[in-house]
Protein backbone atom coordinates (compact mmCIF):
# COMPACT_ATOMS: atom_id res chain seq x y z
CA UNK A 1 0.00 0.00 0.00
CA UNK A 2 3.00 2.63 1.06
CA UNK A 3 2.54 5.24 -1.39
CA UNK A 4 0.79 3.53 -4.49
CA UNK A 5 -1.16 6.88 -5.88
CA UNK A 6 -4.51 7.02 -6.77
CA UNK A 7 -6.74 10.10 -8.01
CA UNK A 8 -10.56 10.71 -6.45
CA UNK A 9 -12.89 12.21 -8.14
CA UNK A 10 -15.97 14.05 -6.06
CA UNK A 11 -19.62 14.24 -7.65
CA UNK A 12 -18.51 17.88 -8.86
CA UNK A 13 -15.73 16.74 -11.27
CA UNK A 14 -12.89 17.69 -8.72
CA UNK A 15 -9.76 15.53 -8.76
CA UNK A 16 -7.88 14.87 -5.53
CA UNK A 17 -4.17 12.90 -5.76
CA UNK A 18 -3.75 10.44 -2.62
CA UNK A 19 -0.23 8.78 -1.98
CA UNK A 20 -1.90 5.77 0.09
CA UNK A 21 0.07 5.18 3.36
CA UNK A 22 -1.10 2.67 6.47
CA UNK A 23 -3.43 4.58 9.14
CA UNK A 24 -3.79 7.14 6.45
CA UNK A 25 -7.14 9.19 6.02
CA UNK A 26 -8.25 11.47 2.86
CA UNK A 27 -10.10 14.43 4.34
CA UNK A 28 -12.42 16.02 1.89
CA UNK A 29 -14.78 18.81 2.98
CA UNK A 30 -17.79 16.60 2.60
CA UNK A 31 -16.34 13.66 5.04
CA UNK A 32 -12.99 11.78 5.36
CA UNK A 33 -12.30 8.44 4.26
CA UNK A 34 -9.29 5.96 5.23
CA UNK A 35 -6.71 5.13 3.00
CA UNK A 36 -7.81 1.33 3.29
CA UNK A 37 -11.14 1.97 2.33
CA UNK A 38 -9.56 3.43 -1.09
CA UNK A 39 -7.17 0.27 -1.13
CA UNK A 40 -10.17 -2.14 -0.90
CA UNK A 41 -12.14 -0.33 -3.40
CA UNK A 42 -9.31 -0.05 -6.05
CA UNK A 43 -9.22 1.28 -9.60
CA UNK A 44 -12.38 1.68 -11.17
CA UNK A 45 -14.41 1.58 -7.54
CA UNK A 46 -16.32 4.23 -6.03
CA UNK A 47 -15.77 4.67 -1.85
CA UNK A 48 -18.48 6.77 0.22
CA UNK A 49 -16.87 9.69 2.97
CA UNK A 50 -18.40 9.12 6.42
CA UNK A 51 -20.89 12.19 5.40
CA UNK A 52 -22.19 10.16 2.09
CA UNK A 53 -19.91 11.93 -0.58
CA UNK A 54 -19.45 9.40 -3.04
CA UNK A 55 -15.23 9.62 -4.22
CA UNK A 56 -14.71 7.41 -7.20
CA UNK A 57 -11.24 5.83 -7.43
CA UNK A 58 -8.58 5.92 -10.41
CA UNK A 59 -5.01 5.18 -10.73
CA UNK A 60 -4.20 9.04 -12.47
CA UNK A 61 -3.51 9.66 -15.92
CA UNK A 62 0.32 11.07 -17.02
CA UNK A 63 -2.36 13.54 -17.53
CA UNK A 64 -4.10 13.61 -14.16
CA UNK A 65 -0.62 13.59 -12.23
CA UNK A 66 0.92 16.10 -14.04
CA UNK A 67 -1.75 18.89 -13.08
CA UNK A 68 -2.04 17.96 -9.43
CA UNK A 69 1.68 16.66 -8.61
CA UNK A 70 3.77 18.92 -6.07
CA UNK A 71 4.97 21.53 -8.11
CA UNK A 72 8.59 23.63 -7.77
CA UNK A 73 8.43 25.38 -10.79
CA UNK A 74 4.77 25.48 -13.36
CA UNK A 75 5.15 22.12 -15.27
CA UNK A 76 4.73 22.03 -19.31
CA UNK A 77 1.03 22.00 -19.74
CA UNK A 78 -0.12 18.73 -21.06
CA UNK A 79 -1.35 19.42 -24.15
CA UNK A 80 1.57 20.82 -25.16
CA UNK A 81 3.97 18.15 -23.25
CA UNK A 82 2.29 15.57 -25.67
CA UNK A 83 2.35 17.81 -29.01
CA UNK A 84 6.52 18.21 -28.35
CA UNK A 85 6.57 14.32 -28.00
CA UNK A 86 5.03 14.57 -31.38
CA UNK A 87 7.29 17.55 -32.78
CA UNK A 88 10.29 15.36 -31.59
CA UNK A 89 8.77 12.60 -33.05
CA UNK A 90 10.06 10.30 -30.04
CA UNK A 91 9.97 6.62 -30.54
CA UNK A 92 10.98 3.71 -27.97
CA UNK A 93 14.88 3.34 -27.50
CA UNK A 94 15.99 7.49 -28.06
CA UNK A 95 18.12 9.56 -26.25
CA UNK A 96 16.72 12.99 -25.30
CA UNK A 97 18.49 15.96 -23.98
CA UNK A 98 16.13 17.95 -21.54
CA UNK A 99 16.67 21.32 -20.10
CA UNK A 100 14.96 22.85 -17.00
CA UNK A 101 13.67 19.87 -15.12
CA UNK A 102 11.03 22.12 -13.07
CA UNK A 103 8.96 20.24 -11.70
CA UNK A 104 9.39 16.89 -13.72
CA UNK A 105 5.84 17.43 -15.71
CA UNK A 106 7.22 17.39 -19.17
CA UNK A 107 10.43 15.03 -17.94
CA UNK A 108 7.80 12.15 -17.65
CA UNK A 109 6.56 12.87 -21.10
CA UNK A 110 9.47 12.46 -22.33
CA UNK A 111 10.08 9.12 -20.71
CA UNK A 112 7.62 7.54 -21.01
CA UNK A 113 7.66 8.29 -24.98
CA UNK A 114 11.65 6.74 -24.90
CA UNK A 115 10.64 3.79 -22.68
CA UNK A 116 12.88 1.68 -21.01
CA UNK A 117 15.41 1.12 -23.96
CA UNK A 118 15.99 4.77 -23.76
CA UNK A 119 17.49 7.68 -22.02
CA UNK A 120 16.22 11.33 -20.63
CA UNK A 121 19.12 13.22 -19.43
CA UNK A 122 17.85 16.12 -17.78
CA UNK A 123 19.17 19.53 -16.28
CA UNK A 124 18.00 21.86 -13.42
CA UNK A 125 20.03 24.22 -12.30
CA UNK A 126 17.95 25.21 -8.81
CA UNK A 127 19.11 21.81 -6.44
CA UNK A 128 15.39 22.65 -4.99
CA UNK A 129 13.51 22.08 -8.28
CA UNK A 130 15.94 18.94 -9.31
CA UNK A 131 14.67 17.06 -5.49
CA UNK A 132 10.92 18.09 -5.53
CA UNK A 133 11.37 16.92 -10.04
CA UNK A 134 13.07 13.42 -9.03
CA UNK A 135 10.50 12.47 -6.24
CA UNK A 136 7.67 13.43 -8.53
CA UNK A 137 9.08 11.17 -10.85
CA UNK A 138 9.77 8.37 -8.79
CA UNK A 139 6.26 8.37 -7.32
CA UNK A 140 4.83 7.76 -10.80
CA UNK A 141 7.27 6.13 -13.24
CA UNK A 142 9.05 3.33 -11.96
CA UNK A 143 11.53 2.76 -14.97
CA UNK A 144 15.09 4.16 -14.36
CA UNK A 145 15.30 5.74 -17.70
CA UNK A 146 15.99 9.40 -16.34
CA UNK A 147 19.35 10.83 -15.43
CA UNK A 148 19.35 13.87 -13.35
CA UNK A 149 21.89 16.37 -13.46
CA UNK A 150 22.02 19.27 -10.84
CA UNK A 151 23.35 22.16 -13.39
CA UNK A 152 22.38 24.61 -15.79
CA UNK A 153 22.56 23.31 -19.73
CA UNK A 154 25.15 25.48 -20.86
CA UNK A 155 27.83 24.07 -18.26
CA UNK A 156 27.30 20.59 -19.75
CA UNK A 157 29.66 18.38 -21.04
CA UNK A 158 28.19 16.46 -24.21
CA UNK A 159 29.14 14.27 -26.54
CA UNK A 160 28.92 16.34 -30.42
CA UNK A 161 24.84 14.65 -32.30
CA UNK A 162 24.89 12.39 -29.39
CA UNK A 163 20.79 13.09 -28.53
CA UNK A 164 17.69 12.27 -30.64
CA UNK A 165 15.56 15.22 -29.36
CA UNK A 166 15.76 18.14 -27.42
CA UNK A 167 13.26 19.34 -25.29
CA UNK A 168 13.86 22.71 -23.95
CA UNK A 169 11.50 24.66 -20.98
CA UNK A 170 13.50 27.96 -19.71
CA UNK A 171 13.71 31.28 -19.85
CA UNK A 172 16.43 32.04 -21.78
CA UNK A 173 16.63 29.00 -23.95
CA UNK A 174 19.08 31.25 -26.59
CA UNK A 175 21.87 31.29 -23.55
CA UNK A 176 21.95 27.04 -23.98
CA UNK A 177 21.30 26.95 -27.74
CA UNK A 178 24.26 26.61 -29.30
CA UNK A 179 25.29 23.54 -26.77
CA UNK A 180 22.29 22.14 -27.44
CA UNK A 181 22.52 22.74 -30.93
CA UNK A 182 25.99 20.69 -31.05
CA UNK A 183 24.45 17.90 -29.16
CA UNK A 184 21.49 17.37 -31.37
CA UNK A 185 22.00 14.23 -34.03
CA UNK A 186 21.68 15.87 -37.73
CA UNK A 187 18.13 15.71 -39.02
CA UNK A 188 16.70 15.55 -35.46
CA UNK A 189 14.46 18.47 -33.32
CA UNK A 190 15.07 20.85 -31.32
CA UNK A 191 11.38 22.20 -29.20
CA UNK A 192 11.36 24.73 -26.62
CA UNK A 193 8.26 25.83 -25.10
CA UNK A 194 8.08 29.39 -24.69
CA UNK A 195 5.35 31.31 -22.81
CA UNK A 196 5.99 35.16 -24.70
CA UNK A 197 6.38 35.65 -28.11
CA UNK A 198 9.31 37.50 -27.54
CA UNK A 199 10.84 34.64 -26.09
CA UNK A 200 10.30 33.44 -29.70
CA UNK A 201 11.88 36.23 -31.21
CA UNK A 202 14.99 36.13 -29.44
CA UNK A 203 15.39 32.19 -30.07
CA UNK A 204 14.79 32.64 -33.55
CA UNK A 205 17.56 35.25 -34.22
CA UNK A 206 19.83 33.47 -31.71
CA UNK A 207 19.65 30.21 -34.19
CA UNK A 208 20.83 32.62 -37.28
CA UNK A 209 24.26 31.46 -37.31
CA UNK A 210 23.66 27.92 -35.85
CA UNK A 211 23.09 24.71 -37.65
CA UNK A 212 19.00 24.81 -36.75
CA UNK A 213 16.69 25.54 -39.14
CA UNK A 214 13.46 27.12 -38.15
CA UNK A 215 10.70 24.49 -38.74
CA UNK A 216 7.50 26.01 -37.47
CA UNK A 217 6.13 27.77 -35.10
CA UNK A 218 2.72 27.15 -32.68
CA UNK A 219 0.60 27.25 -30.22
CA UNK A 220 -1.89 24.23 -29.34
CA UNK A 221 -5.79 24.69 -29.00
CA UNK A 222 -7.80 22.47 -26.73
CA UNK A 223 -11.06 23.46 -26.33
CA UNK A 224 -13.16 21.43 -24.17
CA UNK A 225 -17.00 20.85 -24.19
CA UNK A 226 -19.70 20.80 -21.36
CA UNK A 227 -21.88 18.11 -22.04
CA UNK A 228 -24.62 17.06 -19.48
CA UNK A 229 -27.31 16.68 -21.79
CA UNK A 230 -29.37 18.25 -23.09
CA UNK A 231 -26.65 20.82 -22.50
CA UNK A 232 -23.81 21.00 -25.14
CA UNK A 233 -21.62 23.70 -25.30
CA UNK A 234 -17.88 24.97 -25.08
CA UNK A 235 -17.18 25.37 -21.61
CA UNK A 236 -17.32 28.82 -20.29
CA UNK A 237 -13.95 28.26 -18.63
CA UNK A 238 -11.05 27.11 -20.31
CA UNK A 239 -7.71 27.08 -20.32
CA UNK A 240 -5.70 29.86 -22.53
CA UNK A 241 -2.78 30.86 -23.58
CA UNK A 242 0.14 28.34 -22.71
CA UNK A 243 2.90 28.73 -24.48
CA UNK A 244 4.48 29.03 -27.88
CA UNK A 245 5.95 25.74 -29.24
CA UNK A 246 9.09 26.39 -31.18
CA UNK A 247 10.76 23.35 -33.74
CA UNK A 248 14.01 23.40 -35.08
CA UNK A 249 15.47 20.92 -37.11
CA UNK A 250 19.45 20.29 -36.98
CA UNK A 251 21.15 20.91 -40.52
CA UNK A 252 24.56 18.26 -41.25
CA UNK A 253 27.83 19.56 -40.19
CA UNK A 254 29.49 20.86 -43.09
N1 LIG B 1 9.12 21.61 -17.96
C1 LIG B 1 9.13 21.64 -16.52
C2 LIG B 1 7.99 20.81 -15.98
O1 LIG B 1 7.17 20.29 -16.76
O2 LIG B 1 7.90 20.67 -14.76
C3 LIG B 1 9.06 23.06 -16.00
C4 LIG B 1 10.27 23.87 -16.31
S1 LIG B 1 10.32 25.41 -15.43
C5 LIG B 1 9.16 26.39 -16.24
C6 LIG B 1 11.84 26.08 -15.93
C7 LIG B 1 13.03 25.48 -15.17
O3 LIG B 1 14.22 25.73 -15.88
C8 LIG B 1 13.22 26.07 -13.78
O4 LIG B 1 13.17 25.04 -12.82
C9 LIG B 1 14.60 26.70 -13.84
O5 LIG B 1 15.32 26.62 -12.64
C10 LIG B 1 15.26 25.90 -14.95
N2 LIG B 1 16.35 26.56 -15.69
C11 LIG B 1 16.40 27.84 -16.10
N3 LIG B 1 17.52 28.05 -16.83
C12 LIG B 1 18.18 26.85 -16.88
C13 LIG B 1 19.41 26.42 -17.50
N4 LIG B 1 20.15 27.27 -18.18
N5 LIG B 1 19.76 25.11 -17.37
C14 LIG B 1 18.99 24.26 -16.65
N6 LIG B 1 17.84 24.62 -16.02
C15 LIG B 1 17.44 25.89 -16.15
Amino acid sequence: MEGELFLLKDSKGRAFLVRLRPGGVFHHHKGSVPHEAILRAGPGGVVETHLGEPLSVHRPTLEEYVLHMRRSATPTYPKDASAMVALLDLAPGMRVLEAGTGSGGLTLFLARAVGKEGLVESYEKRPHHLKQAEENIRAFWQVENVRFHAQGLEEATLAPESFHGVALDLMEPWKVLPKAAEALMPDRFLVAYLPNITQVLETVRAAEGLPLRLERVLEVGWREWEIRLPVAHPRFQQVGHTAFLVAFRRWKAS
